[in-house]
């Protein structure tokens, strides 16, 4: 199910940067939303923006979405090796 939260809802609420991305904590929260992830080229994250990237966000939100349903606490993304060789094999660190 993918939930499209509309960017001007989250610029009215201050959820955005100066950039216009909407800000997230380390677990891919919206800051100050408990229950609302960003993931992808929308999000604040440091990374590039790469399709490899948002993938792995998407497995983290995942796991920390079935980590909250069991009562767990929610682990920060964490980017992957294999995402960081995806990215010099697309020739982004030149
Ligand atoms: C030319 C080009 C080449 C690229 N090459 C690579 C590459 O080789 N390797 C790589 O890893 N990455 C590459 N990227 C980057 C990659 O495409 C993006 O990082 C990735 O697609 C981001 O995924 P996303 O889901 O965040 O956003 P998107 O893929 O942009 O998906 C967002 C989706 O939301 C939909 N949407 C938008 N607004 C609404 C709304 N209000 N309601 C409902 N739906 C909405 C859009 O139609 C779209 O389908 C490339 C990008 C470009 C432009």
């Amino acid at each position: 199910m993918t939930i499209v939260v509309k960017l001007f809802v989250l610029k009215g609420a201050s959820k955005l940067d100066e950039n216009g991305l909407v800000k997230v904590t380390p677990e891919l929260l919206v800051e100050g939303l408990e229950h609302v992830y960003a993931i992808g080229d929308c999000c604040n994250t440091d990374q590039e923006k790469m399709a490899a990237h948002a993938q792995n966000q998407g497995e983290s939100v995942c796991r920390n979405i079935a980590l909250a349903l069991a009562g767990s606490e929610k682990r920060p993304y964490k980017p992957s090796e294999s995402t960081t060789y995806k990215s010099s094999a697309c020739g982004d660190h030149r």
